[in-house]
């Protein structure tokens, strides 16, 4: 094994042997000491290098949404007009009801005899309101 000594770049001619698997030589020009090791096996192939990221920089940017209109999420506030008019128009929700209510209990009364006739079942509950009396 041929062995250049780092510091004066003298060479030697040293037995494998002797190294081993590694031994301090000592130069005898320059009384350089360092150390040897054993023959290195050859350097593996270095890996291909990472593919470049083609075209990465080319890439368009992501497309933002559009713009939207600002949407308001709160509903607006009742006045107290609105109020009023709810209030309105509560009673005269009542007011229907209540009239039509009225206006089926009277086409009942006033057309009993023609329901009892139609479905003498019926007669029971005009007799429990003290409705029906003639038979
Ligand atoms: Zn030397």
């Amino acid at each position: 094994m041929r062995i250049t000594c780092p510091a004066c770049q003298a060479t030697y001619e040293v037995p494998d042997r002797l190294i081993g698997v590694g031994r301090t030589l000592r130069c005898k020009a320059c009384s350089h000491q360092w150390h040897v090791g054993p023959a290195e096996p050859p350097p593996a192939p270095a890996p291909p290098p990472p593919p470049a990221p083609a075209a990465a920089a080319n890439r368009p940017p992501p497309l933002r949404p559009p713009p939207r209109a600002p949407q308001t999420i709160d509903p607006p506030l009742p006045t107290a007009a609105s109020v009023d008019r709810g209030r309105l128009a509560l009673r005269a929700a009542w007011a229907a009801s209540l009239l039509s209510l009225a206006g089926m209990l009277a086409a009942l009364w006033l057309f009993r005899v023609e329901i009892v006739a139609a479905w003498p079942p019926a007669a029971r509950l005009y007799l429990l309101v003290g409705g029906i009396a003639e038979g």
